[in-house]
């Protein structure tokens, strides 16, 4: 190893990026590793780790605590270096730079930078021609973005672009502050983690709280015209233009894998590990959503936990620990309107009754929907609308591919005291 050491600036493990992923990282190694480590958390974001699920509510009431758990500082030599981003790795050297020029030794290292939001396919042109447009579509990822959403909201008109969680989410905060559209290219909302039956009670209880709802809709282009930005909307009805003050662009995300590519890392959709999350250098590790573990990427926060845990069982020399994706239930969080939906729901209606049994029930008038898919007495898929108080078993069930008896499954779709007026088949 050819690496310098120089006291000051070496660390046995620096950790790129303050993000959920790296804050559990801090709570669980104190869990497992025995002797005192010097750790240094290096942030691009102003603050420290917060939690970023409830970035929507935040949107809705800026009181919302976004404070995390806290982290046991006594148990290793802790400093953090935030609001400023790493922008080289140098792995000869075994070093890291940040952009305001600050240089840091590592022993090892670990890469957790997440994701950016993706943006429509127009944004970069229009925003090369007419930059006072960028400050008009925005995506909501960070504290920051935020605060300019809430700046903007006031009694103005928001058009969101995107039909999956974080947009409704947001619709529904912001419905609380101003006139919200709604502008999704699917049939239906949520189409890739609900079937239609859900999706419908979805969409009447978000235009009951006076959201517009434009399905089939794709924005084509973004022009700025004196104070707002007109969209270029291509619908059922044709191309029509519509004014807003800002559109939210929530598309999905695309791991931030820049740095890791430019060190030479291997990368494919997110920077490659392995089951203990080493990447293709032995001595580099990436968690959350930048990693990307039997080529699956993750989007939700309890996978990441998930590998932070695994990580610091090996960082800590319990090298028999290695991180299994499961089904992770998507839980939409909007008050009044519980919705949970688990396993790939979109793949599953694509199959044939011969392929999956799916077994349905409702009770519209309580605002109940419930849905299994079936394969040979195992639950594959459930989508859960009103009381989810089951999700967290049919989760079990999923990750674990336990296979039950079909009528136990049954049992547990229609609770005892919800007979009445209900009703039950098997497709
Ligand atoms: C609005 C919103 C709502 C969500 N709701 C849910 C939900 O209900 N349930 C759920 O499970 N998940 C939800 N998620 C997803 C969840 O927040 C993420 O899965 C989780 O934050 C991933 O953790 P992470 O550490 O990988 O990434 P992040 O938490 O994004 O942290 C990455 C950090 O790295 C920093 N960084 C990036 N590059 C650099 C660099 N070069 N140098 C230094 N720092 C860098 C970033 O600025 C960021 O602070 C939501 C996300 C958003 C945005």
């Amino acid at each position: 190893m050819t690496y310098q050491l120089d006291e000051s600036t070496y660390y046995d493990l620096v950790i790129v990026g303050f993000g959920m992923a790296s804050h559990r990282l801090l709570q669980e190694l104190p869990l497992h590793s025995q002797s005192r480590l010097r750790i240094l958390v290096l942030g691009e974001e102003p603050h420290h780790a917060y939690n970023r699920v409830l970035l929507p509510q935040f949107v809705e009431d800026c009181a919302t605590d976004l404070s995390l758990a806290a982290v046991d500082f006594t148990r290793h030599d802790l400093s953090f270096h935030t609001g400023d981003a790493v922008c080289v790795i140098n792995r000869r050297e075994h070093q890291v730079q940040t952009v305001t020029g600050r240089q840091f030794y590592y022993r090892q290292l670990v890469l957790a930078t997440g994701s950016a939001p993706v943006f429509p396919d127009f944004y970069h042109a229009v925003a090369l021609n007419s930059p006072t447009v960028c400050g008009k579509i925005l995506a909501l990822r960070n504290v920051q973005d935020a605060i300019k959403i809430r700046a903007i909201a006031e009694g103005s008109h928001i058009v969101i672009q995107g039909g999956g969680f974080i947009a409704l989410e947001t619709a529904a905060a912001l419905s609380t502050h101003c006139r919200v559209t709604v502008c999704h290219r699917g049939a239906y909302l949520m189409n890739r983690q609900l079937d239609q039956a859900a999706a419908e009670l979805l969409q009447k209880a978000l235009t009951a709280r006076g959201i517009t709802l434009l399905l089939r809709s794709e924005i084509n282009g973004a022009m700025d015209s004196a104070d707002k930005l007109q969209l270029a909307i291509t619908g059922p009805a044709g191309v029509s233009t519509l004014a807003t003050d800002l559109l939210i662009a929530a598309l999905g995300v695309k791991p931030r894998i820049e740095l890791a590519e430019a060190a030479g890392l291997v990368i494919n959709r997110g920077i490659v590990v392995n089951s203990q999350l080493q990447t293709s250098d032995p001595e580099i590790f990436a968690i959350g959503e930048c990693a990307e573990c039997h080529g699956e990427t993750v989007g939700l926060v309890a996978p990441a936990y998930q590998q932070a845990k695994v990580l610091a069982h090996f960082l800590s020399g319990q090298r028999h620990t290695h991180y299994q994706s499961h089904s992770t239930a998507t839980m939409l969080k909007i008050s009044g309107l519980a919705i949970s939906s688990i396993g790939n729901v979109a793949l599953l209606q694509q199959k044939s009754e011969l392929e999956v049994k799916t077994m349905v029930y409702q009770d519209f008038q309580q605002g109940d929907y419930r849905r299994i898919w079936l394969r040979d007495g195992q639950l594959l898929g459930a989508v859960l609308c009103g009381d989810t108080s089951l999700s967290p078993y049919y989760q079990r069930l999923i990750s674990q591919s336990a296979t039950a008896d079909t009528s136990v499954i049954e049992t547990t779709l229609v609770a005892d005291d919800m007979f009445n007026d209900l009703l039950f088949y098997a497709a």
